[in-house]
């Protein structure tokens, strides 16, 4: 009934924790101008994991940092959490940055002179936690991700699939809101691919936490509950797990049931084996 304050308040609906409305991004001007984002419009509600497929140069990672905060759009608008995050501060930004969003970045971005445990440690002590609680948190999201037997070593000292599970257990220790992942399982093999799919449904089924995973793999993004396919710097479709399912073949995805772990979900992993019958 009646009126909403503006097109982002409507007491009947609930409030998807990212919007974006009308997102552009565009690199460079005039003739080298290049049109990354086209008008992005997309709604994620809290405890969502959605998945973000798409050829390589279609601006998924683009899309990724601007939701982040990291990276101004051309024009549109950013909401997370009611919140229009181009009016914060650039002090407000950055703590809903260390606060509220996690990060796995594509490049993992870990300090080199820092073991594992320490670059998982950093942005817990950064956000005021002692430095002993903050390895022993650490510690814990090394754990998850299998790695405390490497807790010790400096990135260099580690393979680039040990790497990317540091980065994503940094992620994890902080326990955010919104977690973004940008092909998080990029250089893992297929078991320990599905470990850390494994992991980020937990979190958003058990915790409630909202996931947004860009990944090439479609095995992977059929974890997700959700699949955006991206293209041309715009969502080209729009899919729920059902819908992927349904179109399983022409993702080229096995037709391997989901490991049995998983927990009962809103909607039965089973399901996506029936498209492939
Ligand atoms: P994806 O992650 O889907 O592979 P990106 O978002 O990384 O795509 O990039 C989309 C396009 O934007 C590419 O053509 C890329 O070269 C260009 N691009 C990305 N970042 C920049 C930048 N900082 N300056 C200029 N061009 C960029
Ligand atoms: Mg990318």
């Amino acid at each position: 009934m009646g009126f909403s304050l503006s097109p982002f308040f409507n007491e009947n609906l609930p409030m998807p924790i990212i919007s974006t409305h009308g997102l552009y991004k565009q690199f460079g001007t005039g003739d080298v101008a290049v049109e990354v984002l086209r008008g992005v419009d997309l709604s994620i509600e809290s405890g969502e994991f959605v998945a973000v497929m798409g050829p390589s140069g279609s601006g998924k990672s683009t899309l990724m940092s601007i939701i982040g905060g990291i990276e101004p759009p051309t024009s549109g608008r950013v909401i997370l959490d009611g919140v229009d995050i181009a009016n914060l501060s650039d002090d407000e930004r950055t703590l809903l940055r260390r606060r509220k969003i996690g990060f796995v970045f594509q490049a993992f971005n870990l300090i080199p002179t820092l073991s594992a445990v320490e670059n998982v440690a950093l942005p817990l002590e950064l956000d005021g936690l002692d430095w002993k609680s903050a390895k022993s948190r650490a510690m814990e999201a090394l754990e998850r991700v299998e790695l405390t037997h490497r807790a010790a070593h400096i990135p260099a000292k580690l393979s680039g699939g040990e790497q990317q599970r540091v980065a994503v257990a940094r992620a994890l220790a902080i326990k955010p809101a919104i977690l973004l992942a940008d092909e998080p399982t990029g250089n893992l093999d297929s078991r320990q691919s599905g470990r850390i799919t494994q992991l980020l449904a937990d979190l958003a089924r058990d915790s409630n936490q909202t996931i947004v995973m860009v990944t090439h793999d479609a095995n992977v993004a059929r974890s997700a509950f959700r699949l955006l396919m991206f293209r041309d710097g715009n969502i080209a479709r729009d899919l729920n797990q059902d819908q992927f399912a349904a179109n399983a073949q022409a993702f080229n995805v096995s037709s391997a049931p989901l490991p049995k772990s998983t927990p009962a979900g809103p909607v039965d992993p089973a399901i996506l084996s029936e498209g492939n019958r």
